[in-house]
């Protein structure tokens, strides 16, 4: 073996996003909350801090519990901002032929889906109000691709999703399109999802929200489906060289996942009082998303100890760490943006959700 044995990652950013809170959550500066703490991001410090109910601002300085990010994000910044700290340069790496990865972490409601989707009406194709990651990605990658003469760039799109460890194919005309990972000598481990070319923004756009539509048909019969799967927006991007004459005719392929991943908050409520069904949604939510921060974790000291005694990174744990797997290989730079709220109402998922990204980052 194996491919996977000398996989590393070589760099990884972790950034926290707290969300504005809504009217039904308390304000964690007023402390009207029944939590017993709440947690207050010190952005200056791109840290995120326990403090305890009716803590004075001399509390905070002297909180106990405290996680630092590579940066944190608050109410007050928007996605650009976000994607410009922790996207772009993985666009611009993934048009050069490296493969990269953006996730969105933390509970339902937390903000992933904004964060990834953006918010606001499409006009001319574009979405206009508070553009996503999806949206910002695809705008740069066929700018990049313009002011890059000397390759022509091919730009496909897959939509999958993870649920219950199935996986499926949200382009596919057959609704319950059931994926199998395959293996091949050659060609790695792969799945054979619906690939669509896409020339433009406007087909870019429209192609992906054929994925979300399809994947809204199946939320009806499966009651809510969207929070407890994972879905991953993959770009396939292959590039000649214009100049066909200039000996080396090779082309360059690599791909760049766009990932908004189930709740969290099932990490914790594993044994919950709930149904059989949910039970078992939580717990393939669970073992996918501990799969994944244990992957991200070994492939971190891999990349630490180089060609020394290299961890074995066990992708075949979760469905969703296997149908990454060709994209985690190799010199892959992935970006987890963790969201999360300082409201009182949710301040044990918010520790989670804080924990899960000192885990991957302090790799
Ligand atoms: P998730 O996908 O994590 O379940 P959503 O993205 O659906 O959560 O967010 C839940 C709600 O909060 C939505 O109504 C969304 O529009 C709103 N929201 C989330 N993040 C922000 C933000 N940064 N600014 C404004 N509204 C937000
Ligand atoms: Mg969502």
């Amino acid at each position: 073996e194996d491919l996977e044995e000398s996989s590393n990652v070589e760099d990884i950013k972790v950034c926290l996003r707290m969300r504005p809170l809504t009217s039904r959550e308390n304000d964690p500066r007023v402390y009207r909350h029944t939590g017993q703490f709440a947690w207050k991001p010190l952005k200056e410090m791109n840290s995120v801090m326990q403090v305890t109910r009716g803590a004075s601002a001399d509390k905070y300085r002297k909180a106990k519990t405290s996680f630092t990010f590579d940066k944190v994000y608050d109410e007050d910044d928007e996605t650009h901002d976000i994607y410009a700290f922790c996207g772009r340069h993985l666009i611009e790496s993934a048009i050069a032929g490296r493969n990269g990865s953006i996730f969105t972490y933390g509970q339902t409601g937390s903000g992933k889906t904004h964060t990834m989707q953006g918010h606001g009406s499409i006009r001319d194709g574009l979405l206009r109000d508070s553009p996503g990651i999806l949206h910002l990605a695809g705008k740069d990658l066929f700018q990049l691709a313009k002011d890059s003469p000397d390759r022509e760039f091919v730009f496909s799109i897959s939509v999958i999703e993870v649920y219950n460890e199935d996986v499926r194919d949200l382009l596919s005309k057959r609704i319950d399109h059931r994926l199998h990972i395959r293996e091949d000598q050659n060609a790695g481990i792969f799945v054979k999802a619906t690939k669509i070319e896409v020339e433009n923004m406007k087909q870019f756009i429209s192609i992906l929200s054929t994925g979300e539509k399809n994947r809204v048909v199946a939320r009806t019969t499966l009651n809510k489906r969207s929070s407890r799967s994972h879905i991953i927006y993959s770009v396939h991007i292959e590039s000649f060289p214009t100049d066909q004459s200039s000996g080396s005719k090779r082309s360059r392929v690599s791909c760049l996942n766009l990932i908004d991943l189930a709740g969290s908050e099932s990490v914790r409520h594993k044994s919950s009082h709930s149904t059989e069904e949910r039970r078992k949604e939580g717990g393939s939510i669970n073992k996918s998303l501990l799969t994944l921060s244990r992957v991200i974790q070994a492939l971190g000291s891999n990349h630490r100890q180089f060609s020394r005694a290299q961890s074995h990174i066990n992708y075949r744990d979760s469905k969703l760490t296997r149908v990454l797997q060709p994209s985690l290989s190799g010199n892959a730079r992935l970006a987890f943006i963790c969201c999360a709220t300082s409201s009182g109402l949710y301040t044990e998922e918010t520790k989670s959700t804080l924990q899960f990204a000192s885990r991957i980052k302090h790799i």
